[in-house]
């Protein structure tokens, strides 16, 4: 190689490593965790966000500073093994069971034993648990045991936060045998006097610190939108998106994806955007209040770590919410073949819509999307497994760990980071 490339090459290395703010120095403090080692127990003063890879839908068991926790979904669906990836561990147990299990193992090294919240993004089985005959009856035989009525058997449940209850009717009642069981579910706990709350958009309260372990540095768990509420970033107000549905041909009223309760966890510094299937697709601008994702984005951004909401599918980000979240840490909750989209990718990786650094994860990738968007997916950090994203007291750095989903022993697979947020 002639001399001016190569100083050339070598001054873009160091450019590269100048435009790296995030990726603290060397000199700080050993990560507790290493790759070939068990994930090490959370600590008072951590934010730990677990995305469970079942390989069945969405769930994220979250580990607030003061010990609160918190389950974001427990999906199962029945998807067949030719459009999803195998069950994970393995198909020994439902999918709601392995993150029941997952939950309760991880308060207990914590020294807890219950759920303070379940939040539920929105009712689908991939969100909540598909039900068939083959479901066994719960031990009240009120309702079917999957998703989250599995975890609900396995762990005691504090409040249940949805967007739909008492009446579960906007903007109409959602049709199906995973919605009845899940209403059976809600309508079961109400009898035994357990709480249950419709999400109220914009509050930084109803989600809030239960404080099991004082002294730990204040969060926020902010509730940024839901049904077509966006809050406005202004105190605890929000916003109304969807027109008047006597506006609207029936047709084109709000899809269950498009009401997810989308939420933002700060902590410090810190930030972690979620937003259960909320999608920014406006059928090419016919039906522009669709993009709900956008102003959530909006209100909520940027972010240090976010979800690609939708599971990555092609209706998620789109530019303006990639702008806006602009994350140094992207999660992809994916099991389907058509997760993640291609373009999608191109977007998360993109730096003309935000410069800096980045890292992609995805709980899991199929082999046959691997081999569609290899050029994109070769990028990503990891393909496979829990995407654990830890973020250390005060919430000024945080490093992620995928952790083997092939058993319960929580070992780690990959560190990256630290990340200074
Ligand atoms: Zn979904």
């Amino acid at each position: 190689m002639p001399a001016q490339p190569r100083r050339r090459a070598l001054l873009r290395a160091m450019l590269a490593l100048a435009a790296s703010p995030a990726i603290a120095s060397a000199a700080d403090e050993a990560l507790p965790d290493r790759a070939g080692s068990p994930l090490a127990p959370w600590q008072p003063g951590w934010l730990d966000i677990h995305h469970i890879a079942t390989g069945r839908g969405n769930a994220t068991f979250v580990m607030l500073p003061d010990g609160t926790s918190m389950l974001i979904d427990a999906g199962a669906s029945n998807n067949g093994l030719d459009t999803s990836v195998a069950p994970r561990p393995d198909a020994s147990r439902r999918a709601g069971e392995w993150i029941g299990r997952y939950a309760r193992r991880h308060l207990r090294r914590a020294g807890l034993v219950a759920l303070d919240y379940l939040l539920v993004t929105h009712v689908h089985p991939d969100h909540t648990g598909d039900v068939g005959a083959a479901s066994p009856l719960a031990a009240n035989g009120k309702y079917r045991l999957s998703g989250v009525t599995d975890v609900a058997e396995l762990l005691e449940i504090g409040t249940v936060v949805d967007r739909g209850y008492p009446d579960y009717a906007y903007p109409a009642p959602i049709q199906g045998a995973f919605a009845d069981n899940y209403r059976a579910f809600v309508q079961e706990r109400r009898r035994a006097g357990r709480a249950v709350e419709r999400v109220k958009v914009g509050s930084a309260t109803q989600l809030r610190a239960m404080g099991h372990r004082p002294g730990a540095p204040a969060f926020e768990i902010r509730n940024v939108a839901a049904n077509g509420e966006v809050w406005s970033g202004q105190g605890e107000s929000a916003v109304a998106h969807f027109p008047p549905l006597s506006t609207l041909a029936r047709a084109d009223w709000p899809n269950e994806n498009v009401c997810s309760i989308a939420v933002r966890l700060g902590y410090g510094r810190f930030s972690y955007f979620t937003a259960g299937d909320l999608t920014s697709y406006t059928e090419d601008g016919a039906l522009p209040w669709r993009d709900i994702l956008g102003p959530a984005a909006k209100a909520a951004g940027p972010a240090s770590v976010a979800t690609a909401d939708h599971h990555g599918m092609f209706d998620g980000l789109d530019a303006e919410v990639v702008r806006a979240l602009r994350p140094q840490v992207w999660v992809v909750p994916s099991w389907h073949i058509a997760h993640p989209d291609m373009l999608q990718l191109e977007r998360m990786f993109s730096q003309r819509l935000y410069p800096g650094p980045r890292d992609v994860f995805a709980t899991s990738v199929m082999r046959e999307n691997m081999l569609a968007n290899g050029r994109l997916t070769s990028r990503m950090r990891s393909h496979d497994g829990h995407v654990v994203v830890r973020v250390a007291p005060g919430g000024a750095r945080f490093h992620v760990a995928v952790t083997d989903n092939r058993d319960e022993d929580d070992r780690v697979a990959l560190v990256t980071g630290p990340y200074l947020a």
